[in-house]
């Protein structure tokens, strides 16, 4: 028995016997099959030909793969007053990695966005002693592996702790989800959006799209319920999906400037 790991979304599926013909996160209009068609690799294949980078993004210590693999989303583990939240995360574990996260305090839960960065999120709680993983309940549908460590959240926000909330965003995906730290990483708080709203590369500004990769834009109800959904809350940081796609500073102004941006520019 293998678990297939998918070589273009990097979601590692169920123990079968052979892989499937087709990814489900991949057939999906908001990403694509490999444009080679679908390729499998494994955990152990995948840890051979790659390592983990375990650099800090903007001071917040951050896991990723060397050299890029899939999507390419980093983690970052955030130390909070709901204890220490592996934000997203990657689809290789390594010892070094979790000898590094047991070195900071280890990690009490696993948080992710949306199904593009479930990838290998059960063979992380495993390894990190079976920690609790955080999905929105509308996207559970797209969990491949499952486990009794996934815990599906339901409504429109979640607050884990008086620092930290899980707010439901949608837009992306039905349960796309953001997690506010008000206190953290820096002084003003910070917002993790995953996907629901993307920095882009002037780092100035965030987009928001049903597809990034096949470039489908969101609807503008969609946009204006994201726009009400994070409307009350501060933060000076946005952390993007993957290494440097921050907002460093005055992020709660360059969002609100991204979503008359946006909205200007789909309505006309
Ligand atoms: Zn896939
Ligand atoms: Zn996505």
């Amino acid at each position: 028995m293998i678990r297939p790991i998918c070589e273009t979304c990097g979601t590692q599926y169920e123990a079968v016997a052979s892989p499937p013909r087709g990814c489900a996160v991949c057939r999906d209009d908001r990403q694509y099959e490999g444009w080679n068609g679908q390729t499998w690799t494994t955990h152990e294949e995948l840890a051979r030909r790659h390592r983990l980078r375990l650099e800090l993004d903007a001071g917040v210590f951050a896991i990723g793969l060397a050299p890029d693999f899939a999507i390419n989303q980093r983690a970052l583990l955030l130390p909070t007053d709901a204890g220490n939240i592996l934000w997203e995360c990657v689809s290789l574990v390594t010892d070094e990695a979790v000898r590094a996260l047991e070195s900071r305090g280890g990690v009490d839960m696993i948080a992710v966005s949306h199904p593009h960065f479930y990838s290998s999120m059960v063979e992380w709680s495993d390894a990190l002693g079976g920690i609790p993983i955080l999905i929105h309940d509308a996207d559970k549908a797209w969990v491949q592996r499952s486990s009794p460590r996934v815990q599906f959240w339901q409504g429109d926000r979640r607050s884990l702790s008086p620092g930290v909330t899980l707010i439901r965003c949608g837009g992306h995906f039905t349960g796309s989800t953001a997690l506010h730290w008000r206190d953290g990483p820096r002084r003003g708080g910070g917002l993790f959006p995953g996907d629901a709203l993307q920095v882009v590369y002037d780092r100035r500004h965030v987009t928001f799209m049903y597809s990034y990769p096949n470039y489908i834009p969101m609807k503008p109800s969609a946009v204006n319920f994201i726009r009400k959904s994070i409307e009350q809350i501060e933060f000076e940081d946005v952390f993007g999906y993957t290494w440097g796609r921050n907002i460093i500073g005055n992020a709660r102004a360059a969002v609100d400037r991204s979503f008359d941006r946006y909205l200007a520019a789909v309505t006309g």
